[in-house]
């Protein structure tokens, strides 16, 4: 199977459970995250600017989870 590049970071089109296959324009970043609204349906989410950021923040997410089953 071929690997093309993925040149997805800027508009990442993503088809979720509300059914809308967003159109994401991302807004000017702030810190390590960048603002991002979907120009069809108006969602909106923040998307990571690095790497580094995205791992950071799942490690965050790691933690609170792990914080949750504890207290469960
Ligand atoms: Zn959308």
């Amino acid at each position: 199977m071929p690997k093309t590049s993925r040149m997805t970071s800027t508009k990442p089109i993503v088809i979720d459970e509300s059914g809308c296959a967003h159109y994401w324009q991302i807004q000017s970043p702030s810190g390590s995250t960048s603002g991002g609204v979907c120009k069809r349906c108006g969602e909106t989410r923040s998307f990571f600017n690095s790497a580094q950021a995205l791992a950071e923040a799942r490690a965050a997410a790691e933690l609170a989870a792990a914080e949750v089953a504890a207290n469960a």
